[in-house]
């Protein structure tokens, strides 16, 4: 074998809570992540000689060794002292730098992906620890887990084999804007810890991510609801007024699990079936600015 395609699926935060900033300016979090059927296609073909390639159908995506599918290969190269290289072709459907941490998954897909197609046997272990160098939002891709927590840097991740079989639908809204996760979380540390403290105190109750997994697991909807959670989310908001237009929008069309993921700008929304996200689809495509996507627990 010396060609093979891989997916690399988008995950959204169900729950993020930024607990606080740590010496390596890095921060704490405690996120549960969930894994989503919108992915990229990723096909991965041997070269003889060491030498990595990146192309992708989406002009403006880096193809040097800032790609982070680059760094995969690389890192997983120097680590296991192979002669082979690769030639990486990503077609894109995660919108990039959305939140939906599409580069991160990317990554993963490659690490996990070259390990087979070089015949390398990295354990999972190894792979994560190859993984947590390259950001902290990729070890979650590698383990095969729909739903998992992440603590740390979002990097420690407990997969959550009791919610494996839950499979639920949502519709996602990502406006054209472009939001750099460095400068939210920078707006983050800015708030006062007063605020901060009145935000957490305004949420009080849903601040747990335990009710969120017990929400999950019996698939209560009144529950899911009031659980869901994004420290960054007003931090965003207050930023790009996109947000909150989204947010109303559903409101207007019914809809109540509402959270933005991750630094944004993605909104996404719990729907009951995937006949109910393309009625919602039909009406919010009518948003040139927006793209929509109907995508469930992968
Ligand atoms: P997160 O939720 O982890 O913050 P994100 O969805 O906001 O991730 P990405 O789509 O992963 O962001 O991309 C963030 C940055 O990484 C962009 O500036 C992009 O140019 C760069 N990047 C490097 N490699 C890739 C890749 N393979 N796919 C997407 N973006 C990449």
């Amino acid at each position: 074998m010396n060609r093979t395609i891989v997916h690399s699926y988008a995950k959204l935060n169900l729950y993020l809570n930024v607990l606080g900033k740590r010496k390596d300016n890095y921060h704490d979090i405690e996120t549960l992540f969930e894994r989503i059927s919108l992915c990229d296609k990723i096909i991965l073909k041997i070269l003889p000689d060491g030498e990595i390639k990146v192309s992708s159908n989406m002009p403006g995506l880096p193809q040097d060794n800032s790609n982070l599918a680059y760094k995969a290969a690389s890192i997983l190269q120097k680590a296991c002292g192979t002669s082979k290289g690769v030639e990486i072709r990503i077609i894109k459907r995660i919108p990039v730098g959305s939140g939906m941490a599409g580069g991160s998954s990317n990554s993963a897909a490659v690490l996990s992906g070259l390990n087979k197609l070089w015949g390398l046997k990295i354990n999972r272990q190894e792979l994560v620890h190859l993984a947590k160098k390259i950001g902290a939002d990729v070890p979650f891709f590698i383990y095969d887990s729909p739903f998992a927590l992440g603590k740390g840097r979002g990097d420690r991740i407990r997969t959550l084999k009791a919610l494996n079989k839950r499979k639920v639908w949502h519709v996602i809204i990502v406006p054209r804007i472009s939001v750099s996760t460095p400068s939210i979380y920078r707006e983050w540390d800015k708030l006062k810890v007063s605020s901060r403290a009145l935000t957490q105190a305004l949420t009080m109750g849903k601040n747990n991510v335990k009710i969120l997994t017990s929400a999950l697991k019996k698939n209560n909807p009144f529950l899911i609801e009031k659980a869901l959670f994004n420290s960054l989310e007003q931090v965003t908001a207050s930023i790009y007024g996109e947000i909150g237009k989204i947010k109303s929008r559903l409101v207007r069309l019914g809809q109540r699990a509402i959270l933005m993921s991750g630094s944004g700008p993605t909104v996404f929304c719990f729907i009951s079936s995937r006949k109910e996200g393309e009625r919602l689809y039909a009406q919010l495509k009518k948003n040139r600015f927006w793209q929509v996507f109907v995508a469930h627990t992968y």
